[in-house]
């Protein structure tokens, strides 16, 4: 028996990054995934890194000691990280996860940091093999979040352990045993993220072709809404002996390590693409190793549970189509206010301050308990001393086009109050002339004991002549303006 694999790689950007962070290689011997992290194009420098150093086991592969050799380039690559950021403070925290499988005949060693996972299909039966060192793994391991809980908080992504230049970047490391028939996936969060693993299992277990197989995972991913770049590797073992199925053997590299095949690329900032992954958490202990040396047997892998329901599965894929509608709405709903905002700033209208005639800047409207106006310009014009069909309307408020508008609405109020004010004066002169003619009746009356005209001794006396009829008032002036000369009007005629 020979055993070989028959493997596929791809790798997509997503729908919503501007670059791919995403470093992976495929090749007979050595299958690695690496997903980094950073600002700018750190990320993709890390990943780059990360796959470069590890390749250059592809060739040399040893027969024994395969942890051995897959320490020591990660320590490699572990210290060229710690040596670029040294050098560079713009990469400073760039980091990177890496999952990576090391053949030598029926044997892998497996190499494993950050939250890149590998799964087994073994006949219909789909296993994580690597134990993801994110936040919310460690909260599920000690009892105090549920696994769907995990699938949708919101720290996720938060990583505990990482591929970062730090002494604390320790892998997992160990050595699993294959069968013939076993179907191995590789690959980053950007797929396990947005598909559920009922999904991943059905798409292993139906589509027998590594590359279709690859393709619709990826498919299945941007369907969910690609918010992350997804890379996945495909690798199925089989009997060289017993099978016409042909074992590949072209190395292939994918992802930012394609830009930059020796990891030397130098950043180059390119816009900011959400969403950003979170930095690794610092200083944080080293897990213990998830898989132990009983699993080399395969007797105790790490068995993810696989009675996740449809129903589930969609909702985690809904996640960030559900995040990305959120922001859309948030911006919108702030741009609106913004623009409500500045649109009432451009009204005016005329209403009452302080008993007095103002115009407003504004609209008469309150939000939340404030108010969307403010007095503009207080007139002098008391509100006691406008007619009332004025008064009615200016205390409903009187909109206007334009501050121009207000000021003309405010001169024809001033022009119906000063209407006012000479009535006002004019009935309360004729109110004196009044008075006066009604004192001077009574002293003629007082002298003749009349009021009419009078001949005494040849001499012929008139009465004082009454003032008349009183002015006009208009009715709509209020009493005060008239001095009480409107209600007095009718008292002026000749007794
Ligand atoms: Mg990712």
């Amino acid at each position: 028996m020979t055993l070989a694999l028959r493997y596929a790689i791809r790798t997509d950007v997503g729908l919503l990054r501007e670059g791919n962070e995403d470093s992976a290689f495929a090749g007979p011997r050595l299958l690695a995934i690496a997903d980094g992290m950073g600002g700018h194009a750190a990320g993709e420098v890390a990943s780059a890194v990360a796959i470069s150093t590890i390749t250059t086991l592809a060739d040399h592969v040893p027969d024994n000691d395969l942890l051995d050799a897959l320490s020591r380039a990660v320590a490699t690559a572990n210290r060229r990280l710690h040596d670029m950021s040294a050098e560079d403070p713009s990469v400073e925290g760039m980091g990177t996860t890496l999952t990576a499988m090391l053949w030598s005949g029926p044997k892998f060693g497996l190499c494993h940091i950050g939250d890149s996972r590998a799964y087994l299909l073994r006949g219909d039966e789909l296993r994580q093999i690597t134990r993801d060192h994110t936040l919310v793994q460690a909260l599920v391991d000690d009892g105090r979040i549920s696994r769907d809980e995990a699938a949708s908080h919101p720290q996720r992504s938060l990583l505990l352990r990482a591929l970062d230049g730090s002494p604390d970047a320790e892998p997992d490391l160990v050595v699993l045993a294959a069968q013939v028939g076993d179907r191995y996936l590789l690959c980053s969060d950007g797929l396990s993220d947005v598909v559920s693993d009922q999904s991943v299992q059905r798409t292993l277990a139906t589509v027998p072709d590594p590359d279709e197989a690859v393709r619709r995972l990826i498919d299945l991913a941007l369907r969910g809404g690609g918010p992350d770049n997804i890379t996945c590797i495909i690798a199925d073992v089989i009997d060289t002996m017993a099978t016409t199925l042909i074992p590949s053997e072209k190395p292939v590299l994918v992802g930012a390590a394609v830009a930059s095949p020796n990891g030397s690329a130098t950043t180059k900032p390119r816009p900011v693409s959400p969403p950003a992954r979170p930095q690794v958490v610092p200083h944080t202990a080293p897990q213990a190793a998830v898989l132990t040396a009983t699993a080399v047997a395969g007797s105790t892998l790490t068995e993810r549970e696989q009675d996740e329901d449809e129903e589930q599965g969609t909702a985690r894929r809904r996640w960030p189509i559900v995040t990305s509608l959120v922001v859309v709405l948030v911006v919108v709903v702030a741009g609106a206010a913004y623009a409500g905002w500045n649109y009432t700033q451009q009204q005016y209208y005329v209403g009452t301050a302080g008993g007095r005639v103002a115009i407003f800047r504004g609209v008469d409207q309150r939000v939340a308990g404030l108010s969307l106006s403010s007095v503009y310009q207080k007139t002098a014009i008391p509100l006691a001393m406008v007619p009332s069909n004025d008064l009615t309307q200016i205390r409903a408020t009187i909109t206007s086009t334009g501050l121009p508008d207000a000021r003309r609405i405010v001169g024809n109020i001033k022009r119906d109050y000063q209407q006012c004010q000479q009535a006002g004066l004019a009935s309360a002169a004729y109110r004196a002339r009044l008075t006066r003619y009604h004192a001077a009746l009574a002293t003629y009356r007082k002298q003749f004991g009349t009021t009419r005209p009078i001949r005494v001794r040849g001499v012929a006396h008139v009465p004082p002549r009454a003032p008349g009829p009183p002015p006009p008032f208009p009715p709509l002036c209020p009493a005060g303006t008239a001095g009480g000369a409107a209600a007095s009007s009718g008292s002026g005629g000749t007794p």
